[in-house]
This record gives structure tokens, C-alpha cells and sequence, in this order.
């Protein structure tokens, strides 16, 4: 048996036999990587923390025929913020559901990791999780290389919109109104969400909540970020119900 260590952030959590539980782990190196801590759900068991969602630590494992298995978890941080708040535990489940889907085991990628790290520390503290996550979305969307295209018409190229844009998933970006016609199944997008995501690109984390953003416009950029994510996603995320049934607004 082969022993090796990763440093990594816990992405998927699930129960199998009577106390294991294996975790999806995402690490700059390997990227996601499936190991099981046995006994981690016993309540003295020494995994009971190290083994939660959004764990980061270095993790020791120990390669095995078809599953690998923890030996030891150097926990780093556990966030505990993110499972005392319902809402910040729905965001941060969405977007360990959202990583975990749209990259690849063997493959891992120092940014996304170093994002994802930053993410989960900002959340803890902010007041605005929801601005900081669409930040997340848009950042993700783009180191994976689907940068939405917000500068010019996805379809022509022209950079001279008229009084009204919209929003394809296909192409990826905005259209131009004349380039919009007979298509009805755009969305309209006001040019105040497309100011404000061009802000959530070019702003770092932690200045996030500086951006000025009413009601309507986080409904505008909220629904487009998730269309254009969704037109790359093989499904539906299943956190994506918990998130909606926890921010739902009266
Ligand atoms: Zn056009």
C-alpha cells in the first residue's frame, strides 16, 4: 500500500456501511480525489471534524484496491461559520456541488483551489453571501474558460448596444438587439446587472461587498450566472433546491 498526503478542501460528504463515510476531496494537485475515513461517523472517532464538508487540512491517505482510505487528517480550518448559518451552509454547499461537477479527478488547478479556500473564508464573515458567491460563479466560470462575454455582441461583435441587450446561454455572452430578434428565448439583461458583473470580474474577494447592487439587479445577475453555468452543466445541482428553499424571499 502506497501512502501519500495532499493538502485539500472537502467537496461531497456520503455515509456508506454502518460508520464510514467517504469524502470528495479537491486538491491542486490531483484535483477531486474519492477516499473513505473509516469509523468517521462513530462519535469518538478522531475524523469526526477533519472529515466534514469544506474540511481543509493535509490529508494522509492510503491508496487501496478500489477505494483509498484516510489515515490521518491534519486539520487546517473547519469553518465552523458555514454550518452554524443556514444560509451560508446552502451557499457553500452549492458551491462545493458546483466544483465538484465541473472539474475532473486527476486534474487540479492551484486557482481554483486558491479560490475556493478564499471563498470559504470570506463567507464566513460577510453579510452579502449572496454578491460573494456570484462573485465565486463568474470567477469559476471564467478560470474554466467560459468567461461570459460582456463586452460586445456574442453573435456580431458590435460594441455599440442599443437601449436593450440580452443574455444567451448558447453563445455564452450578451447579443445585441438586432441580433436578438426572432429569437424569443432571450433574456433581457438592464445595463446596470451588466455593470455589476463586470465589477464582480475585476474585484478581489474581500472588496466584494463594496458593490452597489439593488434587489433587481442580484435577481438579473443571479439568474444569468446560473443560465450560463446551467448550459454546462450536465444537471441540475440538487443544492441548488436547498439554496432556493433558504433565500426565498416572501
Ligand atoms: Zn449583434
Amino acid at each position: 500500500m502506497a501512502l501519500y498526503t495532499i493538502e485539500g478542501i472537502v467537496l461531497k460528504t456520503q455515509n456508506i456501511g454502518e460508520a464510514d463515510r467517504v469524502c470528495t476531496i479537491y486538491s491542486p494537485g490531483k484535483g477531486k480525489q474519492r477516499a473513505v475515513a473509516r469509523g468517521a461517523r462513530r462519535p469518538r472517532s478522531r475524523f469526526v471534524s477533519s472529515t466534514q464538508m469544506f474540511a481543509h487540512g493535509d490529508f494522509q491517505i492510503f491508496t487501496g484496491r478500489s477505494l483509498d482510505s484516510i489515515s490521518q487528517v491534519e486539520l487546517k480550518e473547519s469553518f465552523p461559520r458555514l454550518h452554524d448559518d443556514l444560509v451560508k451552509l446552502a451557499y457553500a454547499s452549492y458551491i462545493a456541488e458546483l466544483t465538484d461537477e465541473m472539474t475532473e479527478e486527476g486534474d487540479g488547478d492551484q486557482a481554483v483551489f486558491d479560490m475556493l479556500l478564499v471563498y470559504m473564508r470570506v463567507l464566513s464573515e460577510t453579510l452579502d453571501p449572496q454578491l460573494i458567491t456570484c462573485a465565486f460563479e463568474i470567477k469559476f466560470a471564467t478560470m474554466l474558460g467560459y468567461r461570459p462575454r460582456l463586452e460586445s455582441c456574442s453573435e456580431c461583435g458590435c460594441e455599440t448596444f442599443g437601449r436593450e441587450v440580452f443574455f444567451s446561454p448558447e453563445a455564452g455572452g450578451l447579443i445585441c438587439n438586432e441580433c436578438s430578434l426572432g429569437n424569443s428565448g432571450l433574456s433581457r439583461v438592464s445595463r446596470g446587472a451588466v455593470r455589476v458583473l463586470e465589477a464582480l470580474l475585476m474585484t478581489e474577494f474581500a472588496k466584494i461587498e463594496r458593490i452597489k447592487a439593488n434587489p433587481g439587479i442580484r435577481r438579473e445577475i443571479e439568474k444569468l450566472i446560473r443560465a450560463h453555468l446551467g448550459f454546462r452543466l450536465n444537471r441540475r445541482l440538487r443544492s441548488i433546491d436547498f439554496l432556493e428553499a433558504v433565500t426565498k424571499t416572501p
